[in-house]
């Protein structure tokens, strides 16, 4: 390919995305795909002789952009997904251009990932040592990264090594969570050796935070079982309502009983920046390690997590395998990347997460999340309003959880109320996504169905709010008829 041939098709790609960017809002947020455009996907044929490139545009605009998750529209209210930030979507072609590993050694890829590391740990007020931290795919991920040096940590203390003797023979390791917590903990938790039986669900209080007075029983009574309590998982912002743990007691006791505190951020840790609820994360920085997630409140493109840890060492001694054909000079005092978590040949994450950080700055983040967070105590202003709308938990950070209930003439039990109630929410998510005007998802808490709202977008305007509360009600009265 020529060079010239090279440019023409990326200023048509550019085009293609700038279209995508700027059409989403005025069409459906998202749409069932007609079986033909799913079948021209699924049943693509290998092609056997290449085409011209600007045929395989043409085919992406064509068969792939009309057909979004819907994240990127203002009324996307589902999960944990926001739309992508224009400047990382741009960094996201220069970084494929360059085409490093970012496993180490003396180029840009490698200095610019250690100083995003370090900018999304100033960004939430986390300590950073030098080599305290990397981008991953996800907090999957960086849980599994973070877990993995608790476990060693707490092996080694017991006398064993984990990575020459395995785990077999040991008393098993415990840890704690609460039953909102995601499920990649217990993911980690298994693919790590621990046993997801060895995972206790503390008690959380009626703010959904977990209860250290809960948390300090279970650790005595697995003590005197003869148990090894090493680890405390606590949320910066649960999935279901947003919530986030009281982390000053949980680490005070985690002090106190030599256990490795882990804090889940990734989708609420960012909320920090707000000046409005900065409050709520008082003693995150007391945390072992934070997991973290760029690809949600600050829009950074899929996908991009980031693990951070107090301790560098703890990564390493984890981590570190530097077989004879990977010694590099060039790689400086703190190595590789490598020798700090899973992968070796690493992309180029940092370019896109640098690019929205910069263009925005901390300031305009900051103003990002305090909007979207103002966005969400709004929206539980208006179903608190609602007489047919229920809030189920105060809004902490910037999920809502709520559900819809309509007045009930029938003078029901309160358990066939309950009951009625969660099949009627348990289909509203559906129904409004169908309808295509309004996203949201729900979930199960405290044994109901919700409702949950997740505001990242800044995009998203106040009459945003009020469609998506008409689409519930739309939805809920196609549900009884
Ligand atoms: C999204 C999310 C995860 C999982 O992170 P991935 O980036 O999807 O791997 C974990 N915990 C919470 C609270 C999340 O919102």
């Amino acid at each position: 390919m020529t060079s010239d041939d090279f440019r023409a098709a990326a200023h048509t790609a550019a085009d293609l995305a700038a279209d995508h960017l700027a059409g989403l809002a005025a069409g459906p947020v998202w749409q069932p795909m007609d079986d033909a455009a799913r079948r021209t996907l699924l049943d693509a044929p290998l092609p056997a002789a290449g085409r011209p490139l600007d045929e395989l545009l043409a085919s992406v605009g064509r068969d792939v952009l009309p057909y979004p998750m819907g994240n990127g529209h203002p009324r996307f209210f589902g999960w944990v997904n926001s739309a992508p930030a224009p400047a990382g979507v741009l960094a996201t072609l220069a970084a494929a251009a360059m085409n490093p590993s970012s496993a180490g050694g003396d180029h840009a890829d490698v200095h610019l990932e250690r100083a995003v590391v370090r900018w999304i740990a100033e960004l939430v007020g986390f300590p950073h040592p030098p080599g305290g931290g990397l981008l991953t795919s996800g907090t999957s991920m960086a849980t599994i990264v973070c877990l993995a040096a608790a476990r060693n940590r707490a092996a080694r203390a017991a006398g064993w090594d984990v990575r020459e003797d395995g785990l077999a023979g040991m008393p098993p390791l415990v840890g704690y969570v609460t039953g909102e917590t995601h499920s990649c903990v217990r993911k980690a938790a298994e693919l790590l050796g621990l046993g997801s039986k060895h995972l206790r669900a503390v008690a959380a209080g009626p703010d959904g935070r977990l209860d250290p007075a809960a948390l300090r029983a279970a650790i005595a009574r697995d003590r005197a079982a003869g148990l090894l309590p090493f680890l405390v998982v606590a949320s910066a912002g649960t999935v279901g309502t947003g919530a986030v743990d009281a982390f000053d007691p949980i680490a005070d006791l985690c002090a106190e009983e030599r256990l490795w505190l882990h804090v889940d951020g990734a989708y609420g840790a960012f909320g920090v920046l707000d000046p409005e609820i900065a409050h709520r994360y008082a003693g995150l920085a007391r945390a072992d390690s934070l997991a973290l997630d760029p690809h949600k409140w600050l829009g950074v493109p899929v996908d991009c997590g980031c693990a951070l840890v107090r301790d560098p060492a703890e990564l390493r001694a984890a981590f570190s395998l530097v077989p004879s054909y990977l010694r590099d000079e060039a790689a400086g005092e703190l190595g590789w990347f490598s020798e700090y978590g899973t992968e070796q040949t690493r992309p180029f994450r940092a370019l896109k997460v640098w690019a929205t950080i910069a263009h925005r700055g901390r300031d305009g983040l900051a103003a990002d999340i305090a909007r979207t967070t103002a966005l969400a105590r709004r929206l539980g202003e208006l179903v608190t309003a609602d007489p047919e709308l229920e809030l189920l938990a105060e809004v902490q950070t910037s999920i809502v959880a709520f559900r819809l209930r309509p007045a009930d003439p029938t003078g029901r039990t309160d358990e066939a109320e309950e009951a009625a109630l969660d099949a009627l929410n348990r289909d509203i998510p559906a129904a409004v996504q169908r309808r295509g005007r309004a996203f949201l998802t729900g979930a199960r808490l405290d044994g109901r169905e919700i409702l949950r709202a997740c505001l990242l977008n800044p995009a998203t305007t106040e009459e945003d709010l009020e469609v998506l509360l008409a689409e519930v009600k739309a939805a809920g009265c196609e549900h009884t008829g």
